[in-house]
């Protein structure tokens, strides 16, 4: 159904995010039907466009991004219409009155804060100073949100002192994939998978975002973040929180949020002999860079990889490992979630029939879906002899064309925002306890003066952390 006209207004309009993400999303979900006569989208940046020049702007970021869509001109210049511009500085009052203007009465105003994290709070006070706050105004600030817990901390003050926590939508994209989102249905819509769902039944899980890419042009960010910051603190711990979390008393914000926040709570601090640190480097007969040459700082020790083992002390999860790993220019690009049941406690087939276990997989990219591989007999007149299959449910297949198509999670995020609905978006504390637990990592790298192991571009991360897995018996799954 469609959402009520709004006035949605990007700080930092003309930037890469709103380019490739926010823009696109926001012109899908136009295309799809969901925004009502009147809805205007507002862009907010430095630089001198007008709204001619920004409406050409967003056509050839739309063009680029949205390929398939914007080919329909009437669309886009139906969209293209619902556009406005407005030239300010968010550090100082230079076009707020302007914007104020532009702003209907009585409507859901919905702000994006797409710039670097350094311009959350001015732009904060400046709402606030120009009169542009209502009990209907919302904001969505993107990552990172702090650096550590005190930065973080100090952000969710200067948000508070300006807005209700209700207002606040602070966005990880992880959480508006699809997938993840199907990884609730499957645990807590079905009878099957709950009461198995702890330690006497899950040998361990592992979560694994691997990317093929390296830095991107956000190198300078990326040297002074590395993967801990940039990946583990927000995503991996989100993907933990859902698989790990007891089931809400019903899908709402504050019940989801609550049992996140609790299995924040419960994570055990890391060891240091259960982290692995990596940093890429250039492989032979390979064109990529190391990641020294590629940031241009020789002597950097940020890390690109990361592998933790992590344990949770509550009565559901204590004895059951939750392996987290992620790290860039690995063999492939692919994210998973592998819950690896126990081995079944006696075989009646003998020895030879090996050592099988089930194995539940949650593929958020590429190829999103879900498998369960289970043992059954391999076909054949010979004895026994067992094989594991995937129980396969590609939502392509599953569903047809339509299932196949995966609404991008901004897609999906937007419209949450529009609506106000806080499920998928972090609440502070849920942030600042996930700062808790990352800051002695960090810190204690930082004190021992830590060097990360050296990995080849194309690999699958460092050997060292393939050691992690067998100390255990246990192994990495494939990144592919
Ligand atoms: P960008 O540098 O491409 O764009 C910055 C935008 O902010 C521009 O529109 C610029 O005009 C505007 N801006 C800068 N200073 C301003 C000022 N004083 N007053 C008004 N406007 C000003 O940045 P980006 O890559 O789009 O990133 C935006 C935010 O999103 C950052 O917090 C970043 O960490 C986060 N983020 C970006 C990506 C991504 O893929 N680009 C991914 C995740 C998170």
């Amino acid at each position: 159904t469609a959402v009520d006209p709004f006035d949605l207004v990007i700080f930092g309009g003309t930037g890469d995010l709103a380019r490739r993400k926010i823009l696109p999303a926001l012109y899908r979900r136009f295309c799809a039907g969901q925004f009502r006569e009147g809805a205007r989208i507002i862009g907010a940046a430095r630089a001198d466009l007008g709204t001619r020049g920004y409406r050409a702007f967003v056509a050839e970021a739309l063009r680029e991004a949205a390929a398939e869509e914007a080919g329909d001109a009437a669309a886009l210049d139906a969209f293209l219409a619902t556009l406005d511009y407005v030239s300010l500085d968010a550090r100082g009052d230079r076009g707020w009155p302007e914007l104020a203007a532009k702003l209907t009465e009585d409507r859901v105003r919905a702000c994006f804060f797409s710039v670097g994290p350094s311009l959350f709070a001015p732009l904060a006070e400046r709402l606030r100073r120009h009169g542009i706050v209502t009990d209907r105004t919302r904001i969505v600030v993107e990552k990172p949100f702090g650096h550590d817990l005190d930065s973080a901390r100090a952000l969710n003050a200067t948000l508070a002192a300006h807005f209700h926590e209700r207002q606040i939508f602070r966005i990880d994209h992880y959480l508006g994939k699809e997938t993840v989102q199907n990884l609730m249905a499957v645990r807590f819509g079905n009878m099957l998978f709950e009461p198995l769902w702890n330690s006497l039944f899950v040998d361990h899980v592992q979560i694994t975002v691997a990317e093929a890419v390296g830095v991107r042009g956000r190198g300078e960010y990326y040297d002074r973040a590395g993967a801990m910051r940039d990946m583990v603190q927000n995503h991996l711990m989100q993907l933990l929180c859902l698989i790990a979390m007891e089931p809400p008393s019903k899908f709402d914000p504050d019940a989801v949020r609550d049992e996140k926040l609790k299995v924040i709570r419960a994570l055990d601090p890391v060891q240091p002999h259960h982290i692995v640190r990596g940093q890429y480097v250039a492989a032979p007969g390979r064109d990529e860079p190391g990641y020294r040459e590629e940031v241009g700082n020789p002597r950097s020790t940020t890390e690109t990889y990361v592998a933790l083992k992590v344990g949770i002390s509550n009565w559901r999860w204590a004895g059951t490992p939750i392996y987290l790993r992620t790290g860039k220019r690995l063999v492939a690009r692919s994210s998973v979630i592998n819950v690896v049941f126990k081995h079944a406690p006696h075989s009646i087939f003998g020895e030879d029939a090996g050592q099988h276990a089930n194995i539940l997989s949650i593929r958020l990219q590429p190829n999103e879906g879900i498998t369960l591989q289970v043992t059954i007999k391999e076909p054949g007149p010979g004895g026994i002899r067992l094989i594991d299959v995937p129980l396969d449910m590609t939502f392509a297949e599953a569903l047809g064309p339509e299932g196949a198509h995966h609404p991008d999670a901004y897609e999906r995020l937007v419209v949450d925002v529009l609506r106000g609905n806080q499920t998928l978006f972090m609440r502070g504390d849920e942030v600042e306890a996930a700062w808790a637990w990352t800051d002695p990592i960090i810190e204690g790298w930082e004190s021992r003066g830590d060097v990360p192991k050296p990995y080849e571009v194309g690999s699958t991360g460092p050997t060292d952390a393939e050691l992690l897995m067998r100390r255990d018996n246990r192994r990495w799954l494939g990144i592919r």
